[in-house]
C-alpha cells in the first residue's frame, strides 16, 4: 500500500485550500471531478478570493447587502463580497497545487488507512473535507453528525440583475428559513433554505421565484451543517463543512472553511517536515478551531428567535442601522 504525507478526502472549498498549501506527496480523492457539481450560492468577501489568488472567479462585487427581515434595509457591507464562478475557483488552485488527484469514492478510515472504492491508501495525516456527513469522521463515531443541526437550501439561477444582495428572513416567503437573491451579472442566484432541516422546500422556491414574476430554473443545493462539530477526531483533521464551519444564521461558510483549511494545511506541512508531532498538530488545530467556539454559539443563539420571528421589530431596526451595523458586522468577522 502506498503511503503518502497527506491524504486529503473530498476537493472543494475545503480540500482545495489545504492541497493549495501543502508540499510533498499528497493525495487528494473526490469521487466527481474537481469544480463540478455546485451546491452553494457562492458568495464571499472579496479579499478571500483575492488572498487566494482567485479574483479571475469573480463575477459581480457588492458594496452593500439589502435586509429583508422582513421590512427593506439597504445596509452597507465594511468589506465587499462577491459572487463567482465555482468552476474557474476550483480549476484556478487545482492548476497550481501539487497534489496528486484520485476520482473515488471514500469509505471510511481505520488507523491511517483510508478506504476508497479505489483501493486503500495510507498516511499518517488525514483530513476529511467531504462536506456535512463527514464521512471519514463517521466512519469512526456513527453519532458525529448531529442531525437535529442541519440546515438544507436550495437555489435556481434565473434571469435578474440587480446591484445589491439580498437576504430575506419572511415566514411569508419560508417558514423557520431564508431566502436570498445573489445577482451574477445577467442572472441572480435565488434561493432558500430551511433551518428546521426540512428538504421538501422546492414549492417556496418556486413561489419565492414566481413574486419576482419569473420561472424556476435547474436547481442545486444540499445540506449546510451549523454548529461547529469538533475539528479533530482521533488521529483526522477536520476542515469545513465536515467540522460544521459554516456559521449559524448566515451560512457563510465559504470564508470560514478556507481561513481554518489553510491554517490545519500549515500545521500538516509542519508535521510532513517532521518539525512537529501528529500529537502536537493536532492539538494545535484544535485549539485554532475552537477558539472561535463562542462566536458560532452567539450566532446559533441568535438563529433560532431570528426564524422563528422573535426579535422585536426594534431590536432588527436597530441592526439595520448604519453604525450599528458596522459594529455587528465587525463582531461578526471577529475584527
Ligand atoms: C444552497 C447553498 C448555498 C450556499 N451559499 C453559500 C454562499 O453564498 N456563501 C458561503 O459562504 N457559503 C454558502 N454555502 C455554504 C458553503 O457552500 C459550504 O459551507 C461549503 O461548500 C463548504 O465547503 P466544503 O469543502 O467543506 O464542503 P463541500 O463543498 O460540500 O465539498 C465536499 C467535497 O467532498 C466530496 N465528497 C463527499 N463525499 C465524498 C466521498 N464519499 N468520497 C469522495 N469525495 C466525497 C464532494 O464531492 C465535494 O467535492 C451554501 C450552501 C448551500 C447548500
Amino acid at each position: 500500500m502506498h503511503e503518502y504525507d497527506a491524504i486529503i478526502a473530498g476537493a472543494s472549498f475545503a480540500g482545495l485550500a489545504v492541497a493549495d498549501i501543502l508540499e510533498g506527496d499528497i493525495l487528494l480523492i473526490d469521487r466527481k471531478d474537481i469544480g463540478t457539481r455546485q451546491t452553494s450560492a457562492c458568495a464571499t468577501f472579496t479579499s478571500v478570493l483575492e488572498e487566494l489568488g482567485c479574483r479571475n472567479s469573480i463575477i459581480q462585487e457588492f458594496d452593500t447587502i439589502t435586509l429583508h427581515i422582513p421590512e427593506e434595509k439597504k445596509v452597507e457591507l465594511i468589506e465587499p463580497i462577491s459572487t463567482f464562478d465555482y468552476e474557474k475557483f476550483c480549476k484556478i488552485i487545482a492548476q497550481r497545487m501539487h497534489a496528486k488527484t484520485l476520482k473515488a469514492s471514500v469509505k471510511g478510515v481505520s488507523r491511517d488507512v483510508v478506504m476508497t472504492d479505489a483501493g486503500n491508501f495510507s498516511s499518517q495525516c488525514i483530513i476529511d473535507c467531504t462536506g456535512w456527513k463527514a464521512v471519514l469522521a463517521s466512519s469512526i463515531r456513527n453519532d458525529y453528525v448531529d442531525r437535529s443541526k442541519l440546515a438544507f437550501g436550495i437555489e435556481s439561477e434565473v434571469d435578474y440583475t440587480d446591484d445589491s444582495l439580498h437576504f430575506f428572513v419572511d415566514p411569508d416567503i419560508i417558514a423557520q428559513g431564508a431566502a436570498w437573491i445573489f445577482p451574477t451579472g445577467r442572472k441572480s442566484r435565488i434561493g432558500v433554505a430551511s433551518y428546521a432541516g426540512k428538504t421538501r422546500i422546492l414549492p417556496q422556491l418556486s413561489g419565492f421565484i414566481k413574486t419576482l414574476g419569473l420561472e424556476i430554473s435547474e436547481i442545486h443545493g444540499g445540506y449546510i451543517p451549523f454548529g461547529l462539530r469538533e475539528p479533530v477526531v482521533d488521529n483526522l483533521f477536520m476542515a469545513g463543512d465536515s467540522a460544521g464551519m459554516a456559521p449559524p444564521t448566515t451560512s457563510e461558510g465559504i470564508r470560514p472553511t478556507i481561513n481554518f483549511a489553510r491554517e490545519c494545511a500549515r500545521i500538516v506541512q509542519n508535521i510532513v517536515y517532521g518539525d512537529k508531532t501528529l500529537k502536537n498538530g493536532l492539538m494545535e488545530y484544535r485549539d485554532i478551531v475552537n477558539k472561535s467556539k463562542n462566536r458560532y454559539k452567539w450566532l446559533l443563539n441568535m438563529q433560532t428567535p431570528l426564524l422563528d420571528n422573535l426579535v422585536p421589530g426594534t431590536i432588527k431596526k436597530a441592526a439595520c442601522n448604519r453604525i450599528f451595523s458596522k459594529i455587528f458586522q465587525k463582531m461578526y468577522l471577529g475584527a
